[in-house]
């Protein structure tokens, strides 16, 4: 595996995690998601976002429903029962995970 397939990886890894976070906390639509990863430095292209949503709802961990917003049709994200379980596993890994990384020598 080269540098740039490893580094994708850890990215799809934290962009799943995020978008869970956040479909826990209300739902989300495809743009806002763009926009908002875009403010923690994650240029997210629809080729990379959608097929990463779809995965999740077919995982089981998002549903969508459809809403219309300025007379265009949206899906909207929440996540599941299993979704937020999954988000919880997430969390404690990176928390996990980052006290060994950032601990100080
Ligand atoms: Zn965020």
């Amino acid at each position: 595996m080269s540098g740039m397939e490893l580094t994708r990886e850890f990215f799809l890894g934290f962009i799943k995690l995020h978008i869970l976070h956040h479909a826990a906390q209300e739902p989300i639509c495809g743009v806002d998601l763009v926009e908002e990863l875009g403010t923690h430095g994650y240029e997210l292209s629809p080729g990379t976002l959608y097929p990463t949503l779809h995965a999740l709802e077919r995982a089981g961990y998002l549903e969508h429903h459809e809403r219309t917003v300025h007379g265009r049709r949206r899906k909207y994200y929440v996540a599941t029962e299993a979704g937020v379980e999954a988000l919880e596993r997430g969390k404690a890994q990176a928390r996990e995970l980052t006290r060994e990384l950032l601990e100080e020598p």
